[in-house]
């Protein structure tokens, strides 16, 4: 580390995280601020989003952090930063307390931020404050209208009523936090957002959260090096210097930092043995290598345009929850999805190579495909491309799906019709019907038919006749079954088609 000089420590601006449950008007309450807040004839200038920007209220900064809700936060405060100084919990008080305020209280409370509560929608015929206050009360946060320690504010973000009391708010919980910064020293912050642009290759956002740093400085965050080349403030105009609080555009990076990882900056180079090498090949070939997983799994690449697109996407594919009767042939409990790689750029020839070697899909957000490679191989590769996230996972759903349908051949065994339903549950239907071909036999699987439409799949976990348990049951007879898969619900006049798996 470079000599610091002394400890001149400063006053310095909050940063604001702005968090609440989906249409309670985050984004609005943002805008609105950016739009009446940010220097005259500055906000037109604003172009690029870069996942924050600062506003001067009263004569003085305040700085907030405006990457879409608590999910961009939870990630930051995952990797160890806290970000933000303050937080305004935005509840709408046509709804009330949903599941996603609770969450971002949960964030609030572990990141010990103090926080502000802003009531919105109060221009709504139908909004009740009061009833805010009392579900934020029985979720033990009490505020100061209620006899509690919380500031609480009546807004509403659309017309623009109250903001300015809500900006006192944050200045007034600022000073009480003596929030204090050194400008003497290199900085140091987080990553807020990062982009890969054509122009100009790898461009991060970083918050700084204490010092200076200036274009020149040489800057370190995870394995990403480099030395700053361009700097510029939140309107995207070049400056030379930025101090604590600011958020800043940087170009000269290597390679892209992660978003919510910590940066510093130096006078002189960093010492590259930091600097570890990324085999991704060589994970890979791991990952494959066990070759009884591999039609459990759907290998994905994801290559997009914006870290903050790329890790939504890796996200929402992990989460992707899939019937639990594709996949392997003993029904693919395990069916899963792996992702091998989540990049920011173009679909290149080394992700082709990777896609070969383990049998993935492309995905391709908002990026471009490099062309001309690989010939005929390249074909066999599904691409998946797109630019709305939601599409993109559409289209990567059906084909995941196809990718996991049992590939072994079967034998149809007998069919039952559904005349009678005694028990609906998630996990355990049981039904009565009739045999009307084959035999049915416990432990079978089969598929419910309903108008010649395979609708879903399920198993055989007990069998009944007369009131006995048996193992098997011909045709003409009645059944009771109990079957130990829910979904989907199993409606009177199914056909349920048992099947035996050949060898
Ligand atoms: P977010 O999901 O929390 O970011 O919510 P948005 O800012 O996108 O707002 C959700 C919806 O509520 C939008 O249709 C907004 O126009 C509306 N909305 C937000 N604030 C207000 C408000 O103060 N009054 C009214 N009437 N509508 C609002």
């Amino acid at each position: 580390m470079a000599e610091q000089k002394n400890n001149n420590l400063i006053p310095r601006p909050p940063v604001v995280v702005v968090m609440g449950h989906v249409d309670h008007g985050k984004t609005k309450l943002l805008d609105y601020i950016r739009k009446t807040s940010v220097a005259e004839g500055e906000a037109g200038g604003i172009t690029q989003h870069i996942g924050a920007y600062e506003i001067i209220h009263k004569n003085k900064k305040i700085t907030f952090l405006d990457t879409p809700g608590h999910e961009a936060f939870s990630k930051l405060r995952a990797r160890g930063a806290k970000a933000a100084d303050i937080a305004v919990l935005v509840v709408a008080a046509d709804d009330g307390v949903k599941p996603q305020t609770l969450e971002a209280l949960e964030h609030i409370k572990s990141a010990e931020l103090p926080f502000i509560v802003a009531i919105n929608k109060i221009d709504k015929p139908e909004s009740s404050p009061e009833r805010v206050k009392k579900e934020l009360a029985e979720h033990d946060v009490l505020v100061e209208s209620w006899g509690g320690k919380i500031p609480s504010v009546e807004i509403a973000a659309k017309p623009g009523t109250n903001v300015g009391e809500l900006l006192d708010l944050i200045e007034l919980l600022a000073d009480l936090g003596e929030l204090k910064g050194n400008p003497d020293k290199s900085a140091e912050g987080v990553v807020i957002e990062t982009n890969l642009d054509s122009r100009r290759g790898f461009v991060a956002s970083l918050l700084i959260l204490d010092g200076t740093m200036e274009t020149g400085d040489y800057i370190l965050s995870g394995t990403a090096t480099g030395k700053i080349k361009i700097l510029e403030n939140f309107l995207g105009n070049p400056i030379k210097k930025a101090a604590f609080s600011s958020p800043v555009l940087v170009v000269g990076f290597n390679e892209l930092p992660l978003i919510g990882d910590k940066f510093i900056t130096e006078k002189i180079p960093f010492t590259v043995t930091l600097k570890v090498a990324k085999k991704i090949g060589e994970l890979i070939e791991k990952s494959v290598e066990s070759t009884e997983e591999k039609s459990n799994y759907v290998h994905l690449i994801i290559k997009g345009d914006v870290q903050s697109s790329v890790e939504a996407l890796k996200e929402s594919f992990e989460k992707m929850q899939f019937s639990p009767f594709g996949g392997s042939p003993e029904g693919g409990e395990n069916a899963a999805i792996k992702v091998l790689k989540a990049e920011v750029g173009n679909v290149i020839e080394s992700d082709f190579k990777t896609a070969i070697i383990g049998d993935a899909l492309i995905i391709a957000f908002n990026v471009k495909i490099e062309t001309a490679i690989f010939g005929t191989e390249k074909e066999k590769i599904p691409v998946i491309s797109g630019n709305i996230i939601y599409d993109v996972l559409d289209k990567a759903e059906a084909i995941i799906k196809e990718k996991l349908k049992p590939k072994t051949t079967r034998e149809e065994t007998g069919r039952l019709q559904v005349l009678a339903i005694f028990r609906q549950e998630k996990n355990r239907q049981v039904v009565g019907g009739k045999v009307i071909s084959g035999e049915i036999v416990k432990g079978s699987r089969f598929e419910i038919i309903r108008n010649d439409i395979i609708m879903g799949q399920g198993r055989i976990a007990g069998l009944q006749s007369e009131k006995k348990e048996v193992g098997k049951i011909e045709a003409g007879k009645e059944a009771g079954l109990e079957i130990d898969f829910g979904d989907p619900k199993i409606a009177i006049g199914d056909i349920l088609m048992l099947f035996r798996k050949l060898p």
